[in-house]
């Protein structure tokens, strides 16, 4: 089943002698369960790609459907919680809220959704990510490695069908950097989720299913599977 699919997709920034296209015609498909890296150098606008996928940035024009919805053909107030329900976010800076231990952190989606988490899904994840005997601690009394598992946890816990990563190793070790990506890997296969990834590091492209390449705001390379043609 396809869950993103992108047609056209351009972004312009600023007038004049400042406009910036930062994105130029980006058209490409992603299946259920696949894990797709992101690569290309700073400013060939990578973040902007994933910003535009998870609506924190509006396109300037083209399409971008989730789970065979238009993003930006919705009302802003619908786009707000068909985000929340069906994409996840996990950021280079974990983003924790520092007064919320490790299980309300990850619980936290769903209570803004005016949804009762279960307990269940909670031990599950917990057990998953190897956080079980962390679960009362403070975002502070973790390591990075540690904190951005807890991320992950609260990306992961209203089983979004698109997780979307902008350098969630950019502060880790190689050893934790490895660690999380396994852990993203684990749940795209677990979850059939959809992750994309923005790394600058080439180790970690070789777990991914497919690698996006960005240069200059076009998509040079995706990896395209065989007898696929973009349109
Ligand atoms: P990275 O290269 O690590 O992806 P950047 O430092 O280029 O990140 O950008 C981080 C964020 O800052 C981007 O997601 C973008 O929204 C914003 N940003 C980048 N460049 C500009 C700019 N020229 N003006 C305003 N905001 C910017
Ligand atoms: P990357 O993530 O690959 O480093 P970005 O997507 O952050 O690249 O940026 C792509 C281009 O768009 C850069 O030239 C950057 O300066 C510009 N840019 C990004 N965000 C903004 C913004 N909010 N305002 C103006 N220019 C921006």
């Amino acid at each position: 089943m396809e869950i993103l699919n992108v047609q056209h997709l351009t972004k312009v920034y600023g007038k004049g002698e400042n406009q910036v296209n930062a994105l130029k015609d980006v058209s490409f498909t992603l299946e259920q369960g696949e894990f797709a890296a992101v690569v290309g150098e700073s400013g060939s606008g990578k973040s902007t790609l994933l910003n535009c996928l998870g609506a924190l940035d509006t396109p300037t024009s083209g399409h971008i459907c989730i789970a065979g919805k238009d993003l930006f053909s919705m009302k802003e107030e619908q786009r707000t919680i068909f985000r929340r329900r069906n994409i996840g976010f996990v950021f280079q800076s974990f983003q924790l809220i520092a007064e919320l231990n490790v299980e309300e952190n990850i619980m936290f989606p769903i209570l803004l959704d005016y949804r009762k988490p279960e307990l269940s899904a909670v031990n599950e994840i917990l057990e998953v990510l190897g956080l079980k005997e962390r679960r009362h601690h403070l975002p502070n009394q973790l390591s990075g490695g540690q904190q951005q598992r807890v991320a992950i946890g609260r990306a992961l816990i209203t089983r979004p069908k698109l997780i979307l990563a902008d350098e969630p190793t950019g502060n880790l070790d190689s050893k934790n950097s490895q660690d999380v990506v396994d852990l993203l890997v684990k749940a795209s296969r677990l979850y059939q989720q959809t992750i994309l990834m923005i790394t600058h590091n080439n180790n970690l492209t070789v777990s991914a299913d497919r690698v996006l390449r960005v240069s200059d705001g076009v998509l040079t390379d995706w990896g395209g599977r065989k007898n696929e043609k973009l349109s």
